[in-house]
């Protein structure tokens, strides 16, 4: 069964705000100003609500939990498109149908604007099992990597702005409050991952989500076991994947709560490791309105995972509480 769509109603605070001066930015601006937004997945659904807050009214497209690389827009999605100011994708060609759909559908003066796309130039692309250049398709996971979603933060406050000047004191004050944490963020992930030995730090995984991250925060990604058209792999290719994860002595393999594989099982069963099946890379964990349930609550419970199954110390990481920053954001998605 589908999960609700979440959108994130301005209404309340609006409200609010006659009465209490909701949100504390002192930025000026008005809380009904109106700008509509579409996003895609629940990350970037979540670092469009940081910035934006409660002065843009916010619709995920694509819902937690389904696989985000196959999603087909339903044809009531048009409306939608057509009401809203922006779209905000990934892109790196992970949402084609969507964009294809919006690009027919957007009103005069709408855009589509690509997160990822802005984020990295095309000669730092990575290409690898599951993506591989021969499919014309780069890894598109930018945003397991915090240093990139703060570059998608900080395009969303920049593009907010241009479009609600009024506001964008409000959405400058929200991005340095996003940027506080993610750093902190970062921090505590660098001191949690310099706990595991430099040559332990290898990940096999299922989906193929971490592949930036990795390149980035000194972890070797030694495979990805999801095939480029999302099957599972040959009885062959299995085969070598045990030998290798024997071979490379990693204590643990990871799979995704999204992905569930019966292969993943086998490959740890017969190698004789750890399986960890409840990585995700789009699905926000916890209810709406928990601090986890955002794009920080998502990456901390990643990083924690993987830092406690390669026997890593991840003291720093528990110590760092993810959160939403915007004001009234605290019970985003809904
Ligand atoms: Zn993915």
């Amino acid at each position: 069964m589908p999960a609700p769509r979440r959108t994130f109603s301005a209404l309340l605070c609006a409200a609010l705000v006659l009465l209490s001066g909701c949100g504390d930015s002192g930025a000026g601006g008005s809380a009904d100003a109106g700008l509509s937004v579409a996003t895609t997945v629940a990350p970037i659904t979540s670092i469009a609500a940081n910035i934006g807050g409660d002065r843009v009214k916010i619709t995920g497209i694509v819902p937690e939990g389904t696989n985000s690389h196959t999603f087909e827009p339903k044809p009531s999605d048009a409306e939608l498109l057509s009401q809203v100011d922006v779209l905000y994708v990934n892109g790196l060609q992970l949402e084609e149908p969507t964009k294809d759909l919006a690009a027919q559908n957007l009103k005069d003066g709408a855009q589509i604007v690509e997160l990822g796309t802005r984020s990295i130039p095309a000669s730092e692309y990575i290409y690898d099992f599951s993506f591989p250049k021969s499919g014309g398709r780069p890894n598109p996971h930018l945003w397991t990597d915090p240093r990139y979603a703060l570059k998608y933060a900080q395009i969303i406050r920049d593009d907010l702005s241009e479009r609600d000047p009024a506001n964008s004191a409000y959405y400058a004050a929200n991005f340095n409050r996003f940027k506080a944490r993610v750093d902190a963020f970062d921090e505590a992930m660098q001191a949690s991952f310099e706990t595991i030995p430099r040559a332990r730090r290898k990940l096999l995984t299922y989906h193929d989500a971490y592949a930036y991250f990795g390149r980035n925060y000194g972890w070797d990604i030694i495979g990805a076991i999801q095939l480029s058209d999302f099957e599972d792999p040959t009885p062959k290719e299995v085969a070598r994947l045990i030998d290798q994860v024997r071979a490379e002595k990693v204590p643990a393999i990871f799979g995704s709560e999204v992905f569930p594989s019966p292969v993943l099982a086998q490959i740890g069963k017969e190698a004789g490791v750890k399986y960890v099946d409840i990585l995700r890379d789009d699905d926000l964990p916890g209810e709406p309105g928990d601090a986890g349930h955002s794009w920080m609550g998502l990456m901390h419970f990643d990083y924690v995972t993987m830092t406690e199954a390669m026997g890593g110390d991840a003291t720093a990481l528990k110590a760092f509480k993810p959160a939403n920053t915007a004001p009234d954001t605290a019970s985003y998605p809904q």
